[in-house]
Order: structure tokens, then C-alpha cells, then sequence
């Protein structure tokens, strides 16, 4: 039997929440924007699922967008902001780390003429907030920093470097894709103007996401067309996965201790495995658990390549992810690392393992027994 430890990468559907999707793949079919009975019904379960996710996040209704995944919401939100503050100033900070979904986008805005810093991290991936605050100049609109890290797990100090940023009457995103359903958020309390957020990491369906706008705040759309979601995110809605992302992260917020404390422990104990199986095994991120998302666990195997070793776990029924990203054949030791200070050989001889609440003590204990075994054959065959 297979076991998967690639949670990061995506969730299985929840029985719950295929439960929930599953009249609307079936008998409720009605466009919600539609004026007959049929539409009403299905313009009923997006009014619900936008409430079950603005609730999650300490929002309000009217600040909850749809969107097609986290990547169209990072897009939207920094895109949407540099275009519509464009006349007040051209500069964004970010950082080394974030996900491409936020870096390439980053990237394409330099193309076309922003400036973007992107901040440098310490050893365990965290930004301070004065580094954010020595990087604001006066014509900054946008600071973005993730919330939580989908390699290393690291956390940033939301709450500070929105602090920060408002400091200046700046604009503050974060992409909280890892971190909504593993650590509680409430936008207000922590001071953010946009969350992006998607499906598929939490037990709901891929492509489905939502962007958190705070009320009052107007950035560009991207898509043009017609008057769904309140005519800045057009489209017909995804009624049944925007239904299941709603009733994931009501269970996700309503279980949140209970579920992040599983999968905590199941990850405290699959690091103490291997690290204590393994010589020369060294777990990236922060040691502090308040530093660090419950379920992922990213270690380095000294004489090792990550990518073989993931195919080998693979070969004996384990999936995870390597840091590295397999770019055209060659292999890029993961930026994220890379910004950690790691040199590139040991950066690519690491993998992440990643949990959720489905997975067992079994699953923990048989990854960590096939680790073993499978980095001291690679090494073995090495000094062949
Ligand atoms: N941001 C982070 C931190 C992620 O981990 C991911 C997905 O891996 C994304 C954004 C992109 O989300 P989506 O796959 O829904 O486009």
C-alpha cells in the first residue's frame, strides 16, 4: 500500500466534502446567475460557501473573490495593485522564497516596467520585519510576503510586516495558499488587505481559490467579462468545487486545534525517525514549532540526490517532493533553499515530506523505516 506525504502538493477530497459537492454535480446544476428557481439554488450555495470562507478568515462576505486556484489570486492581487496604483509609485517588495505563483508574476511586472525588491531571508527562511521596513521607498505600493512557506514550512511574521507596511499607507498581500486550515487566521487582527487562499491544498477540489480583498481597497481586474462576483472576477462560478472549498475550510477552521495537533505529532514523529535512523540526515526550517507550519518537514541526506531519492521512495510505494525543481531536465537546486544559505549540493540532496490529517502512524513509521533503507542503498551505490 502506498502511503502519500505530499500533502503541500495537494489533498485528497474529504468525504465531508465531496458530501457537500455532490448535488451540485448531480441535481443542482442551475447557473447562479440565473433569475428561476434553479439559479437561486445554486446562487444560495455560493452566498454560502462565501460566507463559510470569509467566516474562516475574519472576514466579511463582500470581501471573498472567487477565483480559478491560488495562483490566479496572487496574480489578481499583485498584478491588480501595481496596475491600479501605478501612477502613485512602481516598486514592490517581496521576497526570495515565495512561490512562483507570486515570483514569475513579480518578474513579468519588471518586464513591463515596476521595480521589485525581493527580500533576503535568514537561515531557518524568515523575514524580519525591519528588513522589511528598510526596503520601503516612497514609491512602494505593495509589500507581499507568504504566510506560510510550502518547502520549508517556515511562517513570516504577518502580523508585523503588515505593521510595517501600513507604517507607510502601503498596500500589504500575503499568500496564505499553505497556511489557511494549518494556523489560524483573521485578517483584520493581523492587518491583511489581501489573502489569497486555495481549494485543493485542504481537502477541497483543485481549481477553485478565493482572494480576500479588505472592503474599500480597488485594484485592477484582469479578467474582463461579465457581472460575476461582483463584475471584478467574471466567469461563470465553479458551483460544486466552490461549494466543497467552502465546506473545507469550515471544517478546517472549525477543527483546527484537533486536526493541526494530528498532524503535528505525526510529523514531530517522522522527523525524530529519520533524523535518528539516518546519519547525516538535517531537517531546514525553524526549530520553533510557533515558527513552522504542523505538517511539513524538509531534510537534507548528505551523498544523496533529493530527486533520486524521490524516485526511489516512489519505486517502494512513498511519494513525496524534492526541493529541487526539474527545470528542462536540468536540475535547479530549489530557490527556496538556495535563499536559506544552503549550498547547492546539499540543497539538492533534499526532500519534503508532507501531512495531513489522513495520514497514519503507519504511514509515518513505514516512510521513515523505507527512508533508511533507501538512502543507505543510494549511498552504498555510490561508493561502488
Ligand atoms: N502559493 C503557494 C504557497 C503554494 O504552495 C501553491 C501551490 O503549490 C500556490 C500558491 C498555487 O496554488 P494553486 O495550485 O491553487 O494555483
Amino acid at each position: 500500500m502506498a502511503v502519500y506525504l505530499d500533502n503541500a502538493a495537494t489533498t485528497s477530497i474529504s468525504s465531508e466534502v465531496l458530501e457537500a459537492m455532490m448535488p451540485y454535480l448531480t441535481r443542482i446544476y442551475g447557473n447562479p446567475s440565473s433569475v428561476h428557481s434553479f439559479g437561486r439554488e445554486s446562487r444560495k450555495a455560493v452566498d454560502k460557501a462565501r460566507s463559510q470562507v470569509a467566516k474562516s478568515i475574519g472576514a466579511s462576505e463582500r470581501e471573498i473573490y472567487f477565483t480559478s486556484c491560488g495562483t490566479e489570486a496572487d496574480n489578481w492581487a499583485i498584478r491588480g495593485t501595481a496596475y491600479a496604483y501605478a501612477e502613485k509609485g512602481r516598486h514592490i517588495i517581496t521576497d526570495a522564497i515565495e512561490h512562483p505563483a507570486v515570483l514569475n508574476c513579480c518578474r513579468q511586472l519588471e518586464k513591463e516596467g515596476f521595480q521589485v525588491t525581493y527580500l533576503a531571508v535568514d537561515r531557518k527562511g524568515r523575514i524580519s520585519p525591519e528588513v522589511v521596513r528598510n526596503a520601503v521607498r516612497e514609491d512602494t505600493v505593495l509589500v507581499s510576503v507568504m504566510a506560510g512557506n510550502n518547502e520549508v514550512g517556515t511562517l513570516q511574521p504577518i502580523r508585523e510586516i503588515a505593521a510595517v507596511a501600513h507604517e507607510k499607507g502601503i498596500l500589504f498581500h500575503t499568500d496564505a495558499v499553505q497556511a489557511v486550515g494549518s494556523i489560524a487566521i483573521d485578517v483584520a487582527d493581523m492587518g491583511i488587505d489581501m489573502l489569497s487562499l486555495s481549494g485543493h491544498k485542504l481537502h477541497a477540489p483543485k481549481g477553485v481559490g478565493a482572494l480576500y480583498l479588505r472592503k474599500g481597497i480597488n485594484i485592477q481586474r484582469l479578467i474582463y467579462g461579465g457581472s460575476q462576483e461582483r463584475g471584478q472576477r467574471p466567469g461563470t462560478e465553479n458551483l460544486a468545487s466552490i461549494v466543497g472549498l467552502g465546506a473545507a475550510v469550515e471544517k478546517a477552521a472549525c477543527s483546527l486545534e484537533e486536526r493541526t495537533g494530528k498532524i503535528r505529532n505525526l510529523r514531530q514523529r517522522l522527523e525524530a525517525e529519520i533524523l535518528c535512523r539516518v546519519p547525516g540526515s538535517y531537517r531546514n526550517g525553524p526549530d520553533d514549532e510557533a515558527e513552522r507550519l504542523p505538517g511539513i518537514l524538509n531534510i537534507s541526506f548528505d551523498g544523496v540526490s533529493g530527486e533520486s531519492l524521490l524516485l526511489c521512495l516512489d519505486m517502494r510505494g512513498v511519494a513525496v517532493s524534492s526541493g529541487s525543481a526539474c527545470t528542462a531536465g536540468s536540475l535547479e537546486p530549489s530557490h527556496v533553499l538556495m535563499a536559506m544559505g544552503m549550498e547547492e549540493k546539499k540543497a539538492q540532496a533534499s526532500i519534503r515530506y508532507s501531512l495531513s490529517d489522513q495520514n497514519t502512524l503507519k504511514d509515518v513509521e513505514m516512510a521513515a523505516e523505507i527512508t533508511e533503507d533507501v538512502v543507505e542503498r543510494l549511498r552504498a551505490a555510490i561508493d561502488q
